[in-house]
């Protein structure tokens, strides 16, 4: 079974979102654990301390070293890599997400306030991970981000296998556009939009033609950088 383990200060806004839809049932049958854990509960004094003020002043407030750490130590496992949320991290990404969610689980570490005294970070060398260059008020919903792409993944949790491959980012290109019945629909400015012609027309070899140049197309204009980045993957499998 994959574990994923939440150290954070608002363990019941776990499972949330994950208790339903896919990530629920998956939960539900056993394909994974979610375990939420309470960093106050390491809380060395009576009052539950676990922030303080930041060395050298400035605004907001520090989560402790000597409380996170001791959480860590009670839920760190060997083999499960231990990831501290973060927007100063490195970039999620599918294939980190792939990499996770073939390993046995995953330690994250949710952050409060301005953040973590970094001392703890390197002591516990924990692997920074950012969802996105905006700040966030705590690391949960970025640790459920992590966990909801890792858990997807998991064998058995998608319908069907191969609706994974060929999904945004998975060779780095975006996804094609999708239509479903009916095939002529007019929306709210009056416009007749018909389905393109050749998805209707039953010919496999041309639909996964027509939507590969829809993927490419849509990376290119869009997506500059990944874009760039195929072209010289392409270029370096050719050499
Ligand atoms: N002072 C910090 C922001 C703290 S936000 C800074 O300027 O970088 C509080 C917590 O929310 C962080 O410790 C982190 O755990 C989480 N967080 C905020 N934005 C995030 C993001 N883009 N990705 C991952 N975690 C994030």
């Amino acid at each position: 079974m994959w574990r994923a383990t939440a150290l954070t200060l608002f363990p019941e806004m776990f499972p949330g979102p994950l208790g339903l839809s896919l990530a629920g049932k998956a939960l539900k049958d056993g394909v994974w654990s979610l375990t939420a854990v309470d960093i106050r509960r390491f809380a060395k004094d009576r009052h539950g301390t676990v922030d303080d003020a930041p060395f050298g002043g400035g605004a907001g407030m520090v989560m402790k070293p000597d409380v996170l750490s001791a959480a860590i130590e009670a839920v760190a496992e060997p083999g499960v890599p231990k990831i501290l949320l973060s927007p100063r991290g490195a970039p999620f990404s599918q294939a980190r997400g792939r990499d996770l969610a073939a390993g046995p689980g995953v330690l994250l570490v949710c952050g409060r306030f301005e953040g973590v005294d970094e001392r703890v970070i390197e002591a516990h060398a924990l692997e920074e991970i950012s969802v996105g260059d905006f700040v966030l008020s705590g690391g949960e919903i970025a640790a459920m981000t992590v966990m909801d792409c890792c858990v997807r993944l998991l064998p058995g949790v998608m319908g069907e296998p191969a609706s994974a491959s060929e999904e945004s980012f998975e060779d780095g290109l975006l996804e094609y556009p999708h239509y479903t019945r009916p095939a002529i629909w007019s929306g709210p400015d009056g416009i007749e939009r018909r389905v393109p012609e050749v998805l209707v027309s039953g010919h496999h070899g041309k639909v996964a033609e027509w939507r590969m140049k829809q993927r490419e197309e849509i990376t290119r204009r869009r997506r500059p950088d990944l874009w760039a980045h195929r072209r010289t993957a392409t270029r370096n499998e050719e050499k």
